[in-house]
């Protein structure tokens, strides 16, 4: 049943995708090609998670979604997976980790790499829910640091230096030569 959702959330996010882009996934222009599958990847999987995992209802994982986990085709689990690390790091970046919805997202997400790892032994192992969330203190403080250099020039964004001057509307930093906006 889980994994329905999914691919619910899958031909939603789909029929957002320009009709160039559908059309030319079928042709045999590359260069075309390759530009326009960044499109359909970012309108598929940097959608808003948050708002379709709140608007249905699921429980953890049953025994019925463990069994037809062994029936789905490796290229959906791998592709699963994908979109649930994304649905999983809006949910931290939301600080809303203790919420059951984010618990279930990762009891099926867990599920889904023991899966794959069973399929394909090179694939990580790596837990990249408990990574994201370990290391969000950290993404906080970098981004309030860059934020600050925007403000108060105090070093530049690109070299960490603290040789920077006003350039205008601009910051330069006089050790890597680059500028970066004041705010
Ligand atoms: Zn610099």
């Amino acid at each position: 049943m889980f994994w329905q959702l999914l691919r619910d959330y899958l031909l939603k996010a789909n029929r957002n995708i320009s009709m160039k882009a559908r059309e030319t996934r079928f042709s045999s222009q590359i260069a075309y090609f390759s530009q326009l599958e960044k499109e359909v990847e970012s309108t598929v999987l940097n959608s808003d998670y948050i708002a379709y995992f709140d608007s249905v209802s699921f429980d953890y994982p049953s025994l019925e979604d463990t069994r037809e986990l062994e029936t789905l085709e490796t290229s959906d689990i791998l592709q699963f997976i994908v979109m649930l690390n994304h649905a999983l790091a809006q949910y931290i970046d939301a600080f809303r980790e203790n919420e059951d919805t984010t618990q279930k997202l990762y009891a099926f997400y867990e599920l889904l790499k023991k899966e794959a790892c069973s399929r394909i032994p090179s694939y990580p192992k790596e837990d990249g829910y408990t990574d994201y969330l370990n290391s969000r203190n950290e993404r906080l403080e970098q981004k309030q640091k860059l934020e600050k250099a925007r403000v108060e020039g105090n070093i530049c964004v690109h070299c960490g230096s603290s040789d920077v001057r006003s350039h205008g509307d601009k910051w330069k930093c006089f050790e890597c030569g680059r500028k970066f906006r004041k705010h």
